[in-house]
Formats: C-alpha cells, structure tokens, sequence
C-alpha cells in the first residue's frame, strides 16, 4: 500500500502539496506552494521524518512558494531542471519582498533549497530510495513545466501538476504519448468546467483590435502574468508582424531576459528573439514616464492589476477613450482586474512593507477593456481527452484525484469520471488515501 497526502490545492488553487510514502515508511514531496490570502498560507502540517526526496512541477509560487520551509534544518535532494530552478529562485524573492505576510522562512532558506537541488531531464527516471522513483514528462504549462510519474512499491502514480495540451506560441503542449501505464492519477481541475476558445481566431482578434488602437494614435496596456503569459503575448504581435512600438516592463521583462538562457525550453528561440528584438525594455522610471505618453503596446504585470508596474502605468490609460487595458489571463474574483471587467471600474489600494507611498485609486475607465482567454491550463474536452490518452494498468483500481481548481470544478471532473468508470475523488485538504 502507498499513501497519499493531499496537503494542499484541494478545492482551491493554491498551496499545492502532496506527499507520497511507500509501505516502508519513506517519503517523497511533490511541491509545497503557497496560497496568496488566509491565515494559512502554507501547505496542511504534517510528519515529515524521512523524506528523502522534493520534487517541483513548476516554477509558479502556488506550488514553489512554501519550498524554502522544508530547507529550515533538514538536507533533502530537490529535484527540479535548470529553468524551474532560475524561476523559483527569482519568483521567491519577489514574494518575500514584497509581502504583508511574515512568511516562516527567508533568504537562507531558499539559499539551502538551491544548494541541494539537482537536475533531472524529462524522461529520465531517477532513483530516490529503493523501490522509490520519479520520472518527469512535460506538462506544456509553462517553460520548464513537468508532470511527475512516481513509482513506488511497484504502483505507478502520475501527478499532472498543471498541464496544457492546446497549442501555443511560447512552448510545446503536454504530451501523454509516452507515459507508461499507470495504476494511479492526480489531475489538475482548473478549467474543468470551461471550454476556451479557439485560439487562432483569439490571437487574430486580440491583434485586430490591438492594431486598431494603436494606428488611431492610442496605447494598449497588457497587464500579463510575468512568467510565461507575457512572453506568450509578445509571440503573438510577432507572429501576426505588428509593427507598432512595444514595450515590456517588470517581472515580465526579468523573466524574458532569464528565458534567453535556457533556448531548449523555448518552442521557437529564433522568433522569442525577434520578438525581444522588436521590444524595448524598461527599467527605469525616467523612461516608464516617457513610455506612458507614447503610442504603442505596454506589456507589465501584475496579470489581475493587483500590483507591479502595470500600476505606473494604468491610471493615464483608463482616462483616454482612445486606448485601451487588454486582460490575457483569468481574473480571480476580488481582484481590480476582475472589477474592471465587471463594473468598469478600476479599484486599487496598497500599502507594502518596503514602499512609503500608499497608492489609492479608484476611476472609471474611459478606455476600452477586454479579456482574451490565454490560458495555460487544459480546459473540459483537453482535460479528457488527455485522461483518455494515458493508458491504466489492467488491475488497477482507476483511481483519480481531481485537485488545484474551485470546490465546483474539482468535484464536477470527478463525477464526470465516475460516470466514465473512473474511480474518482475530490479529495480535501489533510486527507489521506491509500492506494
Ligand atoms: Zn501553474
Ligand atoms: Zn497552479
């Protein structure tokens, strides 16, 4: 028998953590994020005497985030690849700086999660204590994105972590095809319950209106998550050649720099550079003031408008009925992103730790706003479809863990796999299961 601890990320995105312990006692985490607000931001407390191994599926702090906690006093091999480490590593960072929250952990601690990390490539299986290994295979979520196959006591259990099966731009998609038969699953739920659009005619529209404004002497804010969805939008005006100015700022200008040291996570290197060609960096507030008065396409996190530079510059944007704020990824409810595509209204207040000035704004957009579903999650028909895919051992009992999405969309996957002969649960955090 093998347990199964579902710490975290159960009926809710955030604070992803599962922990995995062979009949004889040995342990294997599966990434230990954060949860962005509560009182309890890190994952569910439990026994973790012998855990031999740490193994991360990304870089995004809802399943890196607590990573630094584990490293407090113990050594444990962490397994991640170069990308995912350069990414967490900067991600953290940020985190701690510029938190409210005291998180239990600081500089010293991510310092020893980097020194004891080692490099596993996709397909590699690796060995972490007898009868006890883990095998990575792309997940198509993000650069560096894996899945991670655990097999343990001779069960085989797949951990999806966030997968993507669509294509897109900045990398290739999640690919089953070579995944060996499993006893066991844990799958992702996010957009369990949506069915995105077709993504060509997305990107067509989004460029379309982008040009429109801009040739009309506007300016388009993009305010895009800072890994990945930003590089994913500067890939799209490359692809369909718009010529008008572009600029990055922020984390997103941080991380697309970093991504030019690791081409072999990148689908297409030779046209990220081209499109970095075409972009023009900011990093100074003498030219973010310039920039803000100048025609063309601002792309600068946060992607909910809940901080980082997108904040500079939003405020003379949304007075000027001839430009426009273009949302590129989902906007969780509470968030002045999702306010502004309801009501129109943009609502920001924020007081940080390190910032002396407190920002406090609330207008009405004059602007034109949109959302264009970019997402990096499969949705329903991908969802299944790559379920369908993997192949389940003969006598395995087809269990499936519907976890990381809302209360609704984890427990809705799993009754539509009940119905499909899947033995499939929602689990909830702090439960354990035995397989
Ligand atoms: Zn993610
Ligand atoms: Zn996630």
């Amino acid at each position: 028998m093998v347990n199964i601890s579902f710490l975290g990320g159960c009926r809710e995105v955030g604070r992803s953590a599962i922990l995995i312990e062979s009949k004889s006692g040995v342990k294997c985490m599966l990434d230990y994020g954060i949860r962005f607000r509560g009182e309890e931001r890190l994952p569910y407390k439990i026994n973790i005497d012998n855990l031999k191994a740490v193994a991360l599926t990304h870089s995004h702090i809802d399943h890196s985030g607590a990573l630094p906690f584990l490293y407090k006093t113990k050594t444990i091999p962490f397994f991640t690849n170069p990308i995912t480490l350069a990414i967490t590593e900067v991600l953290i960072k940020d985190m701690i700086k510029i938190s409210n929250y005291n998180y239990p952990f600081g500089y010293r601690e991510l310092d020893y999660l980097i020194q004891n990390s080692f490099f596993l490539k996709n397909g590699n299986r690796q060995k972490i204590h007898d009868n006890f290994f883990i095998t990575f295979f792309d997940a198509g979520h993000i650069p560096g994105s894996v899945s991670i196959l655990i097999e343990v006591d001779n069960k085989k259990i797949l951990y999806s972590g966030d997968i993507n099966s669509q294509i897109t731009n900045l990398i290739n998609p999640a690919n089953s095809n070579n995944i060996p038969k499993i006893d066991t699953l844990i799958i992702e739920s996010t957009y369990a319950l949506k069915e995105h659009p077709p993504r060509e005619k997305l990107e067509k529209e989004f460029v379309e209106k982008i040009i429109n404004i801009t040739d009309n002497g506007g300016r388009v804010l993009i305010p895009a998550f800072g890994v990945a969805r930003s590089q994913e939008a500067l890939l799209i005006l490359e692809k369909f050649n718009y010529n008008g100015k572009i600029f990055i700022d922020g984390l997103a200008r941080k991380i697309s720099m970093l991504y030019l040291d690791y081409p072999d996570y990148i689908k297409n290197i030779k046209l990220f550079k081209k499109a970095l060609k075409n972009t023009q960096f900011v990093s100074r507030p003498k030219i973010r003031s310039k920039v803000k008065n100048t025609n063309g396409v601002i792309i600068s996190p946060s992607g909910m408008l809940k901080g980082g530079t997108a904040i500079d510059y939003i405020q003379s944007i949304l007075l000027d009925p001839f430009s426009a704020v273009y949302l590129v990824g989902y906007q969780v409810e509470g968030t002045p992103g999702r306010r502004l595509l309801d009501d129109g209204i943009f609502e920001f207040n924020e007081s940080r730790r390190n910032r002396k000035t407190i920002v406090d704004l609330k207008i009405e957009a004059k602007c034109d706003y949109d959302y264009f579903d970019f997402s990096s999650h499969s949705d329903n028909i991908h969802i299944h479809n790559y379920i369908e895919n993997l192949n389940f051992q003969k006598n395995s009992n087809r269990d499936i863990f519907c976890i990381h999405g809302d209360n609704k969309s984890t427990t809705s996957l799993a009754s539509e796999l009940v119905n499909k002969d899947y033995n499939s649960v929602a689990p909830e955090t702090g439960e354990m299961y035995q397989v």
